[in-house]
């Protein structure tokens, strides 16, 4: 199958062929149909987090079910899925108290003592392991995953608008359901309104919060911020405008949500609490950074927490969305910026660079 290789950190993708294994019991093969480019995936491509090497990147997708292995019981060929990373193993203490996208993942990944999943023919004839990213590699034609890395979903849900609940709206959406449990009338600020803050302003909408603040230094983006919800949208480099926010919300907002990954953007979230408020942090940020509170913010009971991948439970999370889109109210029409081929990675992953689009989605025949 062909595949977007990342053969070292800081190097283009780079598009060969690679061998997918046949399905172990557990395990699921899904024809590919469309796969976002996210920002997290930058992140290894260009070095800031470490990973082995070759690998193929990719991890926001949706398909069809091709195969499965014989003890599969939640999906079956023909089957429309989204794939997400939180593989949950079912059985340990985080799965067990319904925090399942904090397990590790425990036997959902093939151990050293099976044959690896993705391969490629070697320099000298033999084969070599193509590491699989994140347990998923969806920039490639096919995937080989384990049946608690996917959900079957509605087959009138177009696969490319899908293909984003694998990872920003899970992660937006769920940090306003699951994470913040937004009550109605909750005044929301969203720092940065890339795929992941578009999707927690459209939630935020969704959950009937009040005031729905966007903050994003591109004006192209405080716009796509209105049209999902935001009730104002203003840039944050602007000194003026965290104080203006608190002024007029009475103190700050409920909740400060921060969707970037930068230490900038998670001091912001912090500045924007009101007393009782909470911030959390969705990005991934560089891996020497900290966010804090201070001793007055404290006193005021302010509270800070991460919510990785929205702390979602996708099983039952992303069909809900599909639901959502369905009836009208969740908006990822607007979230896609361009349809790509998998021949064009490179350039879609220099727009993101640039910061002024949403989300590119690549679509495969
Ligand atoms: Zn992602
Ligand atoms: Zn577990």
């Amino acid at each position: 199958m062909k595949a977007a290789i990342l053969e070292a950190a800081g190097q283009p993708l780079r598009i060969g062929d690679v061998d997918i294994a046949d399905p172990a019991p557990h395990e699921v093969l899904i024809d590919t149909k469309a796969c976002g480019l996210c920002h997290s995936d930058l992140h290894f491509i260009d070095g800031a987090y470490p990973h082995a090497m070759p690998a193929i990147p990719g991890h926001e997708a949706a398909g069809i079910v091709a195969a499965v292995g014989s003890e599969v019981k939640t999906v079956k060929p023909g089957d429309h899925v989204v794939s997400c990373l939180s593989a949950f193993c079912g059985h340990c203490e985080f799965c067990v108290t319904g925090r399942m996208a904090l397990c590790l993942g425990g036997d959902t990944r093939r151990s050293g003592d099976q044959p690896p999943r993705l391969t490629r023919s070697g320099g000298d004839g033999g084969r070599e392991t193509v590491n699989q990213m994140l347990n998923l590699s969806a920039f490639a034609e096919r995937m080989l995953i384990h049946e608690h890395a996917c959900v079957a979903i509605d087959k009138d849900m177009p696969l490319d608008r899908a293909a984003l609940l694998g990872c920003a709206v899970t992660t937006g959406a769920g940090a306003i359901f699951n994470a913040c449990k937004i009550v109605p009338g909750e005044t929301v600020a969203v720092v940065g309104c890339g795929g992941v803050g578009l999707a927690t302003i459209n939630a935020a909408k969704i959950a009937g919060a009040g005031a729905v603040i966007a903050l994003d230094p591109i004006a192209e983006k405080r716009e796509l911020a209105k049209v999902l919800g935001a009730t104002e949208a203003l840039d944050p480099t602007d000194e003026a405008t965290v104080p203006a926010i608190v002024k007029a919300t009475g103190g700050g907002v409920h909740h400060a949500i921060e969707a970037v990954g930068r230490q900038a953007s998670a001091d912001t979230a912090v500045k924007l609490l009101r007393r009782g408020g909470t911030a959390t942090i969705l990005g991934m940020m560089p891996l020497d950074c900290k966010v804090g509170l201070g001793a007055m913010d404290l006193l005021g009971g302010k509270k800070l927490q991460g919510a990785i991948m929205g702390m979602n439970h996708f099983p039952v999370d992303l069909p809900r969305l599909v639901d959502f889109y369905l009836r009208g109210l969740l908006d990822l029409d607007t979230i896609i910026a361009e349809r790509i081929s998998l021949d064009q990675i490179n350039q879609g992953f220099d727009k993101m660079r640039g910061g002024h689009s949403a989300r590119s989605v690549i679509v495969f025949d």
